[in-house]
């Protein structure tokens, strides 16, 4: 773009027009924004002369300026106006579907590995879920005009600062008009003086309770370290990421590595690696990245950008030759690399990725005709250099995995395949999303032996926990489709995914443990389930004594085969149950009551550690899904990566059992108690 070309701007001519970026749309100007929130826009002549003075035009800007500035469009911009048009909507009161769509469209734009402003330009528009025919048109409109009439609609109906106090503890949608409208708050500044002053209690419905909670939720906006990605976020990334990056000419691998390559419970930073004959082509790509990115670093071989309210994404060229130690120095943990680089040193080399490097007697790395340098392709043949086994990523944390590689005693992971069912799932008879019909097809589909269904109990009525009549109900439904599925395997009609074993549902129930520690179904009628998954959710605040009390009163009970996410933990937002942990292994063990290792990415529990401990305490575990809709199901990929972190083996996971050896195990748990 021309950086040297006069514009006329209404009726003036600026020299020098400074590349405007973002568009006008993505980023009102204060001045407009000011001027909408006195409910008369553009009326503010100073100002606009002021800026058109400084080489910035504040205001109605001529057509070709539009046209100019639609050509500079990027996903990034279209993201951001769809966000931002499903936060005025929720200060003006919309209803929230109408409101959601809209953040849904904004994140699959901002996600979109294709360039949906030159896509779009071409009128063919790409089939992408969440952007139907109403969105489309208003992308159509701003990527050919540069302009989106709809939002500047919007924009001179509500400021941008005042849909940013949504953020906060008790301001809701109309919470947030009221107080725009009766003290004329128009941002957090505005909220946080008119808290302080007690203010906000002079609104109808607020009190002094409300300027607390206002006050508190501004100081932790302040403070707060940014959020990190849950694992099943990072995949998305990282799924549409390689899947745009493969198609740049010349790139024949792009994989990840870092944190996510380790599955740590939460990502930070994204790392990708990539091997291509054309290192620059892929840069520039990579940098324009969906339209323009924030670009935080550009190199020749290594390039880092910013997602729109997105992760930060490093990407590395690998040299020919060189993938095993660049593997090993970007996938970490640190703490494994500064122990492989002692290994190194201790036998003259200086590893980093670019491989082995001669070191001589100072230390120092060799250079002239001394320089050596070793490089593999793989990281087996990088660990074999050091003497050592390939080592699984997520055992990289320097937490024994070295000392069991040099004594070969490393444990043989287990992996999903090793999964022969599922035990704890919940269909729309409780809180579930979908028919038992739909979600157990999808299990079947994936090649399971078992699913048990767990749909709450009935004290746990905000989950439409199930009264004893329903699990009657249910367990005919159950008995009938179980009926079918022996029937279609018997005729060969059953999916081809089915193991010889067939396939059955469990009926199974997620047994709310009282506040009282009482089970919330009498013991005849536990006896009646196929499976018993006992959990903790409700007073999570109790003492530790009492906390522990009730968990094991389940680990003991005769009826009870599973302990559900054990530590009651939602990564990011909640914390652990305060137990006794150490006891709560003990009686796991000696009881046979198996400690769940929970899918969902949200929870991990039992965390890795705790999954080594309890092994080591000599409990068995489950990985379970705790599925509440089909797609959910495969969540146990999350559990088995914690799984794997823990040291786990598929011999410690009692559903990669046999259905019969399951129902065995579950059978004997009475004779266990008592013996
Ligand atoms: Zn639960
Ligand atoms: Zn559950």
């Amino acid at each position: 773009m021309r950086d040297d070309r006069s514009l006329p701007v209404r009726g003036h001519t600026i020299l020098a027009v400074p590349r405007q970026r973002p568009s006008r749309i993505a980023a009102p100007s204060p001045v407009r924004r000011l001027a909408a929130a006195a409910g008369a826009p553009g009326a503010n002549p100073a100002a606009s002369a002021d800026l058109a003075a400084d080489g910035h035009d504040a205001d109605e800007p001529s057509a070709d300026v539009l046209a100019d500035e639609a050509q500079d469009l990027t996903n990034g911009d279209l993201a951001r106006a769809f966000h931002e048009i499903g936060d005025i909507l929720e200060v003006q009161g919309e209803i929230q579907f109408k409101t959601i769509a809209y953040h849904r469209a904004a994140d699959a734009i901002g996600r979109s590995p294709i360039d949906l402003v030159a896509a779009y330009r071409t009128g063919i528009a790409p089939k992408i879920a969440g952007i139907g025919q109403a969105i489309g048109d208003k992308i159509t409109e701003y990527v050919t005009t540069g302009r989106m009439l709809y939002l500047e609609r919007l924009r001179s109906e509500v400021p941008a600062t005042l849909v940013e106090l949504l953020r906060l503890p008790g301001m809701g949608p109309k919470t947030v008009r009221q107080v725009h409208e009766e003290l004329g708050i128009e941002d957090m500044a505005g909220l946080k003086l008119a808290a302080q002053e007690g203010r906000l209690r002079t609104v109808r419905g607020l009190s002094e309770k409300t300027e607390k909670l206002v006050l508190e939720g501004i100081a932790r906006l302040e403070s707060e370290p940014p959020r990190r990605l849950y694992l099943h976020q990072a995949e998305e990334h990282i799924d549409a990421l390689t899947t745009f990056l493969t198609t740049v000419p010349g790139v024949t691998s792009v994989e990840a590595a870092g944190s996510y390559r380790r599955r740590k419970e939460t990502i930070g930073d994204l790392d990708l690696l990539a091997e291509t004959t054309d290192p620059a082509a892929l840069m520039e790509r990579f940098t324009q990245l969906g339209g323009r990115p924030d670009v935080v670093a550009r190199g020749g071989h290594k390039s880092a950008i910013r997602l729109h309210r997105g992760p930060q994404v490093d990407l590395m060229v690998m040299p020919p030759g060189s993938a095993g130690p660049y593997r090993l120095h970007f996938t970490g943990s640190k703490e494994h690399n500064v122990r492989l680089r002692a290994m190194a040193r201790d036998r003259g080399w200086s590893l980093s990725e670019y491989g082995f490097q001669r070191i001589g007697e100072d230390g120092e790395i060799l250079t002239g005709a001394d320089a050596e340098l070793k490089t593999f392709p793989t990281e087996d043949e990088a660990y074999a250099f050091l003497g050592l086994p390939f080592i699984e990523p997520e055992l990289r944390e320097d937490d024994g995995e070295i000392e069991a590689a040099l004594a070969g005693t490393l444990p043989t992971l287990i992996t999903k395949a090793d999964l022969r069912g599922d035990c704890h799932t919940h269909s729309d008879w409780s809180d579930g999303r979908e028919p038992l019909e739909v979600l157990v097809e999808a299990a079947r589909r994936r090649g399971y032996a078992y699913q048990v269904i767990t749909d709450h109990t009935q004290s746990l009525a905000i989950a439409n926990g199930l009264t004893p009549d329903r699990v009657e109900e249910e367990r005919a439904v159950i008995a009938a489709l179980n009926e079918r599925f022996a029937a279609e395997e018997a005729a060969g009609t059953a999916p081809p995914e089915t193991p010889p074993e067939g396939f059955r549902l469990l009926h199974g129930c997620e047994l709310e443990v009282r506040a009282d520690g009482e089970l919330d179904y009498e013991d005849d009628l536990l006896a009646r389930f196929d499976v018993v998954v006992a959990s903790v959710h409700v007073s999570r605040r109790q003492p530790r004594a009492e906390l522990t009390r009730r968990t094991l009163n389940a680990i003991r009970s005769p009826h009870v085969d599973v302990i559900a996410h054990p530590a009651g933990r939602m990564i990011q937002a909640r914390d652990d149950l305060d137990l006794d942990w150490e006891a709560v292994y003990e009686a796991a063990a000696r009881n046979g009551t198996a400690l769940e290792m929970n899918g969902s990415p949200h929870r991990l529990d039992l965390s890795p550690e705790r999954a080594r401990r309890a092994l080591a305490a000599g409990c068995i575990l489950t990985i379970d899904s705790d599925a509440h809709n089909t797609r959910e199901l495969d969540d146990t990929r999350w559990g088995v990566a914690q799984a794997r972190r823990g040291w786990v083996t598929k011999d410690d996971v009692l559903n990669t059992r046999s259905r019969a050896d399951l129902l065995a195990w579950v059978g004997a748990k009475e004779r266990r108690v008592s013996g």
